[in-house]
């Protein structure tokens, strides 16, 4: 095989193995509307700190970058960070404690979505209050880090049943195409919105959410912002949430072998509005609270080392 070939075919497999690895998370679209929707809440000096500690191919775009956990380079390397996409229940539970549900497969404690978010929110953290100006995390990478998993938790089959994997398990049809449940959570409902409703652009998609923010939400909007007891960051509750909407919405008729069509997709469409618009305000929510105060914005680095869970 000459090298030209060898290149293309190693090209097609990468673009394959990303496209795949992008079945752990919201999908590309559901990430980037959710940055989408936080860039435009976010305060003037957290969107300071977010320019400046995003690598120059995003072109100062952190929606461009919210699907960068998902990268299958990304999840190879940091192999360690495949646990923190989610938190599963024990089957049929319909609700989340972090001390029984937060680990990975081999029962390590905090690995998971919420501990994640917890840890990235701390080394950002303790960056802005820190008298040092170089940290010894890598900045840049545990902003990607937490804008993807704030996205994440908010997938209401990131928090479902072990047994099944969050849905991944549960084999159908979406429509005429087979699918399995969590995929279907991930991209199917948002891709058929998109086509069937908003002429296959995002943008028009993303526009939409903004208006229901501002107009049939807006009185909602403060209390999804909150914090309790004034903390940084809580993605308990939104934990919690996510799997009691797993239990109601997305495992209610949808078995092994069902075929999902208007009825489902209908219904469960607004959920998954939802849930993107509450995923984008939260997350400018805990941006604006991690970089209001931050001490350090004029000097504060990229961070020297590798992707480090503490
Ligand atoms: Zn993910």
């Amino acid at each position: 095989m000459g090298s030209s070939k060898l290149l293309c075919v190693i090209g097609v497999a990468i673009i394959f193995l990303q496209l795949i690895s992008g079945t752990s998370g919201w999908g590309q679209h559901g990430h980037y509307a959710i940055c989408k929707i936080a860039e435009g809440y976010l305060s003037k000096d957290a969107l300071d700190v977010v320019k400046k500690l995003l690598s120059e191919s995003a072109q100062g775009e952190l929606a461009a970058v919210c699907s960068w956990a998902d990268l299958f380079a990304v999840r190879s390397h940091y192999y360690w960070s495949r646990a923190l996409h989610f938190v599963d229940t024990p089957d049929f539970r319909c609700n989340y404690d972090y001390t029984r549900d937060c680990h990975d497969s081999s029962g390590r404690k905090n690995r998971c979505v919420t501990g994640a978010i917890y840890n990235y929110t701390l080394q950002l953290t303790s960056a802005c209050h820190n008298s040092v100006s170089e940290s010894r995390y890598n900045l840049t990478e545990a902003l990607m880090f937490l804008s993807h998993f704030v996205g994440d938790v908010h997938q209401p089959l990131h928090c479902g049943f072990l047994g099944d994997l969050g849905g991944n398990r549960i084999q159908l049809h979406w429509y005429r195409r087979k699918a399995n449940l969590h995929h279907v959570w991930d991209t199917e409902i948002i891709d058929t919105a998109l086509k069937n409703f908003y002429g296959s652009d995002l943008s028009i998609m993303i526009e939409a959410l903004r208006k229901n923010i501002t107009e049939n939400w807006s009185n909602d909007v403060e209390s999804w912002e909150e914090c309790e007891g004034n903390r940084t960051v809580c993605p308990n509750p939104y934990a919690s949430e996510s799997v009691s909407l797993a239990c109601k919405y997305a495992y209610k008729n949808a078995t092994p072998g069902s075929v999902l069509g208007d009825d489902y997709f209908l219904s469960r469409l607004p959920i998954v509005q939802r849930r993107l618009a509450q995923g984008g305000l939260r997350l400018a929510a805990t941006l604006n609270r991690i970089f209001d105060s931050c001490g350090l914005i004029s000097n504060m680095g990229r961070g020297v080392h590798g992707a480090y869970y503490a």
